[in-house]
């Protein structure tokens, strides 16, 4: 662009697109002209590219032709969502003076900038998710800031962290876009790069000043009008304000105004929720397939949710479950409550009144945004009435029900307000008209009277001059090139009156015009965009009003879709014979009779097969569980449905059980191998070394830990001896509940050695020489491992089975022979501790913090010389 733009001799109109373009320099920019947006340049050439629409030169500017691409405005919205999935930005720049008001040029400005990370059009976002916006600070002493929100919601996300804990705090927020300062180091411009949730993820550097702790603290407190941040414990954290800072300006910049309705904080501390790392999430398939398909996964499962807000909110529930039993527990006597005895409840009843209710949440944002559309009112009027009769059904339990009953209901006289504004079945734009209704506006009603009252006039008028003239096919008519007129055929023209005035000459007729037509043809005209203008302004004063009630309507929508969560999970559980967990103080996971959901309902759908239902026991006496057993004997089933059942437990949800009892959790680690593994540019079983060593590292006694097959990757002795090292370290030193299913039958050993370890397996019988999977997990090791009968089930030519199975009777004599000499699970020979050197000694001594920078470098001299 710039090459072009310092050209001299730019035609006016660029001159202006080029100011405009300066302050949107890595933004596409779509200017509008006429019918359409345009773009030019550069700009045009990737639109081109990326939408595959035509690139075209036209005219000269500067002596060049000019290169460009349109999209006609009506399309706009499609061609955004787009751009915005390739990670691009549009800004857009509307014609806001009147056309030939002044010499050059409309004015034009930009009035929205659309990003990635702060869509607001349900069209762009689609019903179940919302886009996110996170500002990342870089503080000192390797600490970072962050701070996130989503425009269509009403709260602004504070947290601070290390930059070790960055990778983990991006993969939960999940962002859709991220900014950061003009002046990072380029180390933590690489690890932001590097992280994993952030990989392709739209990046976009702000400048430094704007990541300023004061500016950050004052912004936050001017937006949340509030003299303290004490309210929400956010007071002491400067990285987070400065990362706030940029966050509120940049929202700001690309919604072309402020945003009010961000009136609350949230202030996330690692150590409020139970973790689950990326791998977690999806080996469990939580909310996508490990395929990365939609369903079936836990989510797809559980989502009955009734309105987009209920399934956004219960993502949000099941991704990020609190270490808080008190929360899970309000969540539960809620369900109950919902429920009623037998199910008699009133959960049927008010998810049937749910139905329907429009997104109040996004609307209420809108609102504040001023972008909201005339049918959306519409949808919010009828929603706020439903809300209202929710609330109407008896009194409701104290606790979570009864604080919803208070929070349902609607800000005074918004619905008499929308309802005796608005036409029930308004335009889709206020430009159109017909939106605002009768009524409601004297001097409206007025200007469409006269509209109305046209046609009688005209009519009206063609029988008077008919009579007048004694022409009897005399026409009264309307064009809108011509404005109204009186039409005469050729064979009459001599019988036309003298104050006719000659308007146009056709080939067999002529058109006339008279001062009583011409009176009010300009009072008709002008009456009808007098009511287009004033429908825009009257609309306007509609959004004024309601802006007061903006944060009303979003807790009014927080109501509304937790009370539909609540539903959802209270139907999820009558309908899939769900019971609800105990929450124990010691730990513990005490599992009766548990299901895995997801592999049981397609069981039921597929084969119609029922699902075995298995025990579990982990406490302070038996931490590691190491379960044998053939490959698909139901090993990773049953480990995964242990893992869901804690986490529905941990999120307040009814759980697949008889019975269920938890103590506390604070993170579930998994190790599982994907199927996809071999795709990936890591090798496997680096990927799978990078893993384990992760979990064991943050594992602690309180977390639940999961390890399909480790060691599967590399060679059997060493996977057999890092599988061996790993469940040691797991169980002396870790301590957390572990279920460690593995394909080494020598790992049965363990738990002689070890007294909190136990072995299980699933069971299976030979019919003959087949093998039937009985999928119960049972006491003590597996007998045998089956490979050859599952080889056999997969249709394995028998010549390959029986040489197999000599090859294994071999083999199993030479192990026994061998096993007698190496003691697995042997602690390693101490390392004898060799004395310090001189060097070493000193360096231990030494503590930056108190050094001058003189003193510093006199260190290094003196520590030269010792070396
Ligand atoms: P493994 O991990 O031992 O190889 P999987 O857990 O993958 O075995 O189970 C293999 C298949 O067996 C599953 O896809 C499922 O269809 C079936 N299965 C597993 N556990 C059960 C169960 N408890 N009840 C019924 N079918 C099961």
């Amino acid at each position: 662009h710039s090459g072009f733009a310092d050209l001299p001799g730019h035609t006016p109109m660029m001159v202006q697109y080029f100011a405009l373009k300066k302050d949107h320099p890595d933004t596409l920019l779509f200017y509008r002209m006429g019918d359409f947006y345009e773009l030019f340049y550069d700009d045009a050439e990737k639109a081109a590219r990326l939408l595959d629409i035509t690139l075209t030169r036209r005219g000269q500017s500067a002596g060049q032709p000019v290169v460009m691409a349109g999209v006609p405005f009506h399309a706009m919205e499609n061609y955004l969502a787009r751009l915005i999935r390739h990670g691009e930005s549009v800004a857009i720049c509307e014609q806001v003076g009147e056309v030939g008001a002044a010499k050059g040029p409309v004015e034009r400005k930009v009035v929205r900038v659309v990003t990635p990370g702060t869509l607001t059009d349900a069209e762009l976002l689609g019903e179940k998710s919302d886009s996110v916006l996170l500002s990342v600070h870089q503080g000192p002493r390797n600490q970072c800031g962050l701070a996130w929100l989503s425009v269509t919601q009403d709260d602004i996300h504070l947290a601070e962290c290390s930059a070790d804990e960055l990778d983990a705090w991006l993969s939960r927020v999940a962002p859709n876009e991220v900014i950061y300062s003009a002046d990072v180091t380029p180390a933590f411009e690489h690890l932001l790069r590097q992280a994993r949730a952030s990989a392709g993820l739209p990046m976009s550097q702000r400048p430094e000043w704007q990541f300023d702790p004061a500016l950050g603290q004052r912004k936050l407190l001017e937006q949340l009008q509030v003299a303290s941040l004490s309210t929400w414990h956010a007071e002491g954290l400067p990285l987070a304000h400065a990362a706030s800072a940029a966050l509120l300006n940049y929202a700001e910049h690309t919604q072309g105004r402020s945003l009010p309705h961000l009136r609350a904080l949230r202030v996330q501390r690692s150590g409020e929720l139970i973790e689950l790392p990326v791998t977690t999430r999806r080996n469990l398939e939580l909310v996508k397939t490990l395929r990365g398909e939609d369903s079936p996964t836990v989510y797809s499962l559980l989502d009955t949710c009734m309105t987009g807000m209920g399934s956004r909110l219960l993502k949000t529930w099941l991704l990020e479950p609190p270490r808080d039993r008190s929360i899970a527990q309000a969540r539960l006597d809620a369900i109950a409550a919902l429920q009623g005895a037998n199910g008699a409840g009133p959960w049927h009843a008010l998810r049937q009144q749910l139905k329907g209710t429009s997104d109040v949440e996004r609307i209420s944002a809108r609102i504040a945004l001023r972008q909201v559309r005339p049918r959306e009112l519409v949808a919010l009027l009828h929603s706020l009435q439903k809300a209202e009769q929710l609330t109407l059904g008896g009194s409701w339990p104290a606790g979570t029900l009864a604080q919803i009953a208070t929070e349902l209901v609607p800000p005074p006289d918004t619905a008499v307000l929308l309802h005796r504004a608005i036409l029930p079945e308004p335009a889709a734009l206020v430009r159109d008209g017909g939106v605002i209704a009768e009524g409601f506006d004297a001097e409206l009603d007025e200007l469409r009277h006269i509209q109305t009252h046209a046609d009688s006039f005209l009519v009206d008028l063609e029988v008077r001059e008919r009579e007048r003239t004694g022409i009897a096919n005399l026409r009264v008519q309307y064009n809108k090139v011509h404005g109204f007129y009186i039409e005469i055929t050729q064979g009459q023209l001599d019988k036309v009156p003298a104050d006719y005035r000659r308007r146009q000459t056709l080939k067999n007729a002529e058109r006339f015009i008279t001062p009583e037509l011409k009176a009010f043809e300009d009072k008709a005209l002008s009456a009808q965009e007098r009511a287009l203008a004033r429908e825009k302004w009257l609309y306007e004063q509609v959004l004024d009003a309601l802006q007061a009630h903006v944060p009303t309507l979003s807790r009014v929508a927080r109501a509304l879709a937790t009370l539909d969560v609540l539903c959802t999970l209270a139907e999820r559980a009558l309908t899939l014979n769900w019971t609800a967990p105990v929450y124990a103080k010691e730990p513990c996971i005490e599992i009766t009779r548990g299901r895995h959901p997801v592999v049981e309902a397609r069981l039921a759908e597929t084969s119609g097969g029922s699902f075995i239902a298995n025990d579990t026991q982990l406490g302070l006496k038996q931490r590691l569980q190491v379960i044998t057993g053939p490959n698909m004997g139901g090993k990773s089933t049953y480990m995964r449905q242990v893992a869901l059942i804690v986490l529905l437990a941990s999120m307040g949800s009814h759980v697949p059980a008889q019975a269920c009892r938890i103590g506390p959790i604070d993170a579930i680690h998994t190790r599982i191998g994907a199927a996809d593994d071999l795709a990936n540019a890591q090798s496997t079983f680096m990927l799978e070394m990078t893993e384990a060593a992760q979990i064991l590292h943050s594992a602690t006694p309180h977390s639940l830990v999961l390890m399909d097959e480790i060691g599967r990757g590399t060679s059997t002795f060493d996977g057999l001896a890092l599988a061996a090292g790993i469940a040691t370290h797991l169980h002396d030193k870790t301590q957390a509940f572990t279920l460690f299913a593995t394909h080494y039958f020598e790992l049965t050993e363990f738990p002689v050695k070890h007294h909190q370890a136990v072995n299980v397996h699933v069971s299976a019988t030979e019919a003959g020489s087949d093998i039937v999977f009985l999928h119960e997990i049972q006491p003590g090791p597996a007998s045998r491992s089956y490979g050859i009968q599952v080889a056999r089930l997969a249709g394995m030519p028998s010549a390959v089975l029986s040489h197999a199975r000599h090859t294994l009777q071999t083999l199993e004599e030479r192990a026994t022979e061998a096993q007698a000499q190496v003691d697995l699970f042997a602690a390693p020979p101490a390392i004898e501790k060799i004395a310090p050197s001189a060097l070493e000694s000193r360096f231990a001594e030494i503590d930056p913090d108190t050094l001058s920078p003189r003193e510093a470098l006199d260190l290094i001299y003196s520590l030269k010389k010792l070396e």
